[in-house]
């Protein structure tokens, strides 16, 4: 089943007026997609998700499924199954029942409950643990029981908001293998909501990155990643954070030429977009494509190291330069004969064929 979501738009009536926490938003999610919504809080996540799951009348626009407009279908009547950040297991009632209640709702025969809860619960592996309450159970343990609640419908899709907020690191990347396994095996589009984009990054077939109600860009992680569209989307994916520093540009024949930072780079003017607003631009390079040096270098910023974190196999480094805080990813201490220190003096050496460039104003990418 595809989700189709078109011009989808939300406002809400707030004291100061009208609210639009989604903005007229279109996407396709493909029939088995791991597809996330990704942003920072408050830009229309979950109003799009809620909307996508029946629990939210959108303002105007539609969502479809297989192409069948289903805006005006409650949710109970979609097939969808939901698990939210704060899943509440009914403590009262063991791990069967609490697995079974979907069905029980919807008057299912207690022959039929018994086994779908069952077979359910052996696939989030929970099978010893029916007769349970959720009070004997651990973190890890209730999530899989939720999980099992909302696969127990069979749901054609699968809608989750931030479902691992509340767990421990650990708990977190098990839990995540879990729902893959689970979408792996189900194969039925699942639509995801977190703010934590190394999340979307891991898990996702596509992501869209929303900003205040709008999607700014949709796309594979990996394009988001290599060719984010604007100065948001390269700025909210990717970890550490994307360097950027202000600078101008200046169109001879050919060439755009950049310049920032006192470095000065050319950009063949014909795959160039001009900016729409003087000559302000930002450069953009990410920290895993600098490297650090300690002789001066003509295109490359010169600072002082302040923080030197080892992050495993590489390390952070942060660097403070006249142009503020810049980050570089380095060889861990000692791996290829650097050693650096905090305090030392370097030359921030960004790759030239790794940089981005945005309209100052705009935020849009230039070449
Ligand atoms: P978070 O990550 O913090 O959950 P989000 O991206 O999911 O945020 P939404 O919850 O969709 O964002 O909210 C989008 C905007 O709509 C916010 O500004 C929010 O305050 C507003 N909003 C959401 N629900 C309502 C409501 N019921 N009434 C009024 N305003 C609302």
């Amino acid at each position: 089943m595809s989700v189709q979501v078109e011009t989808l738009r939300k406002e809400f009536d707030v004291p100061e007026g009208v609210e639009v926490a989604v903005n007229d938003v279109s996407f396709e999610i493909g029939g088995d997609e791991f597809f996330t919504l990704v942003g920072p809080s408050g830009c229309g996540k979950t109003t799009t998700l809620r909307c996508i799951g029946g629990l939210e009348t959108p303002t105007s626009g539609s969502v479809k499924f297989d192409g069948q407009n289903v805006t005006d279908v409650p949710p109970e009547k979609r097939e969808v199954g939901m698990m939210f950040q704060n899943i509440a297991l009914y403590p009262h009632m063991t791990v069967e029942e609490n697995i079974a209640y979907p069905l029980k709702i919807r008057h299912v025969g207690d022959d039929e409950k018994h086994q779908r809860a069952k077979e359910a619960a052996e696939v989030m592996e929970v099978g010893e643990l029916l007769q349970k309450y959720p009070g004997e159970l651990s973190g890890g343990q209730r999530q899989r029981v939720a999980l099992a609640r909302t696969i127990v419908m069979d749901p054609t899709v699968f809608l989750m908001d931030e479902p691992l907020s509340d767990l421990d690191a650990k708990l977190k990347v098990r839990i995540r293998k879990e729902v893959q396994r689970i979408h792996k095996r189900l194969r039925v589009p699942f639509v995801y909501v977190t703010h934590d984009q190394e999340e979307a990054m891991s898990m996702s077939d596509k992501i869209a990155v929303m900003n205040n109600g709008d999607i700014e860009q949709v796309g594979t992680p990996k394009d988001l990643y290599n060719s984010p569209t604007n100065e948001f989307v390269a700025s909210f994916i990717g970890n550490p954070t994307i360097n950027l520093v202000d600078g101008e540009t200046n169109y001879d024949d050919n060439n755009a030429n950049v310049t920032a930072a006192g470095m000065e780079f050319s950009f063949d003017e014909s795959t160039f977009h001009h900016t729409s607003s003087g000559s302000a631009i930002r450069l953009g390079f990410r920290p895993e494509h600098v490297s650090l040096e300690r002789e001066q270098q003509t295109n490359a910023i010169e600072g002082t190291i302040s923080i030197l974190e080892p992050l495993g196999n590489t390390d952070l480094a942060t660097v403070d330069s006249d142009v503020g805080e810049l980050r570089a990813v380095i060889p861990a201490e000692g791996e290829g004969g650097f050693v650096f220190d905090e305090g030392d003096t370097v030359w921030v050496t960004p790759n030239p064929d790794r940089l981005y460039l945005f309209d100052a104003d705009t935020g849009e990418l230039l070449t």
